[in-house]
């Protein structure tokens, strides 16, 4: 028998690796914008028609290509960024992988034409498929000039997953907005269908903010205070929102080395910051920007990911803690004072006064390794000065704060406005979200059920049928495993409509079509696609659909019921960051008289 494994030719390779890195024209703006950051570009200018699909143009005034490194450039694992694995350990560039442009070549047409300023003329070159169809001399300004057209031409499957030019133009400035937050000393311009999007001149932080989500009519910055604090391991410094002003037009955001990033445990310590100031379901803005030593973060990033590790999360969670409580602390100890002119914004920093994140000075200390196992206390000097500064509002100890407090069989409950549960605990009185709490366990529940199959399920006397939409069909297509890993049967029906033979036991009577239709537009609503991230959506939007409402009222043992089972939890806060549980300390409760 003769062998059958063989390597695959590079454009089919090259197009497997495109469908992870380039999932949608928002991944192919990001990388093609980060080249151009990387190339120290102080312009970059982008031009889209029909949200990216047939046209994504991202010219820069940076440092250019010399004909060879045009041509390199589309190869894969080709970078000029690293050349070996401890450049990993220092990085300060976005890209590093080589693998966006030989990526986005091998499903587009594209198009570059790039000169250095030591150059006479300039290249221009054209590829599809990953094939080189031409490369040629050309007169052209110095900078790159990329043009990428028709994305996913050859891969059908690809193109027909993208969804309506609106929510792909939403998904694009999404991306495009979390890079110009963090560059605010570089123009940038947005152009859509020969509409300007946006027009962003070099600025400070603050006013690139206001540039991006302020209206001349409602001033946007002028809610936010500032923080800044510097310690060895890590300086954190940006903006944060005033606790009245959490309504909905606030925006959260964090940015680690010029990259944002999603962090969840570090949003709770912002909100265990603001705890007890907040409206219910409000959520503060803030823009946070982080600046730590390369080596201090997991640096083998996947492109699409926006999760970040760091070495040292527990001690930056602290550090965070205290600087906003610091700021927050500024800002109840003088209520009256009017925030809104720039002057009194500008607090005396302890450390560093900035507003924006351009030149990091941070304080190396070459033989200091954040890998070492060392307890947090240790690792980090300065912060506990600076957690033991006066704050106001705070005179207790870490410890103390991060003590969950013990529910017993013996704890009192009561149910109020049928809507909290409210247990007196010997820290004080807790304060249980009914409906979240509910829905915190129970996606608990179906997340172990989405990973080893073992729902229980119900069958239909009569099956329901689901008309959908080309973009539902073919979400749902993709969701069908999950959905019958936590007990739905679903088949399709006709090419528009699937049936419904069963549903997870757990959803009771509620309407089975209504609850998938309710997943598939939470799944589309998330920016990326990744498996892990649609899992989480969907016994998230389960749970809540599943979950008791606000407003029942609860039985004494339902309540010992479900406070028992939250607590094995052990979660404070649901996957959307909301607030299952919070607790009026005894201290909270003493300073009301
Ligand atoms: P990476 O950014 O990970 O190095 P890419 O595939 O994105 O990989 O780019 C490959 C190489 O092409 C980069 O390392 C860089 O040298 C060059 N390059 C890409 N875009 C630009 C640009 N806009 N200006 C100058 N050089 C660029
Ligand atoms: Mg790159």
């Amino acid at each position: 028998m003769s062998d059958i494994i063989h390597l695959l030719p590079d454009s089919v390779a090259n197009q497997i690796a495109a469908g992870e890195v380039i999932q949608r024209p928002a991944s192919c703006l990001k990388e093609l914008v980060e080249n151009s950051l990387d190339a120290g570009a102080s312009h970059i200018r982008v031009i889209v028609r029909d949200a990216g699909r047939t046209l994504l143009q991202v010219v820069d005034d940076g440092k250019g290509m010399s004909p060879t490194d045009a041509r390199m450039a589309f190869e894969r694992h080709a970078t000029s960024k690293i050349s070996q694995a401890s450049d990993l350990f220092q990085l300060r560039t976005m890209g590093f992988r080589g693998e966006a442009l030989a990526s986005i070549c091998a499903v587009a047409h594209v198009e570059v034409q790039t000169r250095r300023v030591e150059d006479e003329v300039g290249t221009r070159i054209e590829i599809a498929g990953s094939e080189v169809l031409s490369q040629e001399i050309v007169q052209c300004p110095v900078g790159t000039n990329m043009r990428v057209k028709n994305l996913f031409y050859n891969v059908p499957a690809r193109r027909k997953f993208l969804k309506t030019n609106q929510t792909e133009l939403r998904n694009l400035i999404t991306e495009y907005q979390r890079i110009v937050l963090v560059n605010p000393q570089v123009q940038f311009t947005f152009v859509s269908d020969d509409e300007i999007i946006y027009d962003l001149t070099p600025s400070t932080l603050k006013q690139r903010i206001e540039a991006v989500f302020g209206h001349s009519t409602k001033p946007f910055t002028s809610h936010l205070v500032d923080i800044a604090t510097e310690t060895e391991l890590v300086r954190i410094s940006g903006f944060i929102g005033k606790p009245e002003t959490t309504g909905k037009n606030s925006q959260q955001y964090m940015f680690v080395n010029g990259r944002y990033m999603r962090h969840p445990y570090f949003h709770k310590a912002l909100m265990t910051a603001y705890s007890g100031m907040l409206l219910p379901d409000h959520t503060p803005s803030y823009f946070l920007y982080f600046d730590i030593q390369p080596d201090a973060i997991d640096v083998n990033i996947h492109p699409t990911k926006t999760e970040i590790k760091f070495a040292d999360e527990q001690a930056i969670f602290q550090i965070l803690l205290a600087a906003i409580r610091e700021s927050l602390g500024k800002f109840n100890v003088a209520p009256s004072l009017d925030f809104t002119t720039e002057s009194q914004l500008d607090f005396p920093h302890r450390s560093v006064a900035t507003s924006t994140i351009a030149a990091p000075h941070i304080q190396v200390d070459p033989t200091y390794n954040p890998f070492k196992s060392q307890t947090a206390r240790q690792t980090v000097s300065g912060w506990e000065q600076l957690y033991q500064q006066p704050i106001p509002t705070q005179p207790k100890t870490i410890e103390q704060l991060f003590e969950e407090p013990k529910i017993t069989e013996h704890t009192p409950l009561l149910q109020l406005d049928n809507r909290y549960i409210l247990a007196l605990t010997a820290n004080g009185i807790m304060m249980i979200h009914q409906h979240r709490a509910h829905t915190c366990v129970l996606y608990k529940v179906l997340r172990e059920q989405l990973g080893n199959h073992q729902a229980t399920t119900q069958p239909l006397l009569f099956p329901e049928i689901v008309e959908l939409t080309q973009d539902d069909l073919s979400t749902l297509e993709q969701l069908l495993p999950e959905l019958s890993s936590v007990g739905f049967g679903v088949e399709q029906f006709s090419p528009a409509a699937y049936s419904i033979t069963a549903v997870p036991a757990l959803l009771g009577q509620k309407n089975a079509a209504d609850a998938i239709l309710q997943v598939i537009h939470k799944v589309q609503d998330t920016e990326h696609s990744a498996k892990e991230q649609w899992q989480e959506m969907i016994a998230l939007s389960l749970a809540e659909q599943m979950a008791i409402p606000q407003g029942k009222a609860l039985t004494e043992i339902e309540m010992r019921d479900l406070v028992e089972r939250l607590q094995q939890t052990s979660l404070r806060y649901l996957p959307n960051g909301k607030a299952i549980s919070t607790l009026l300390s005894h201290d909270e409760i003493q300073k009301r008289f």
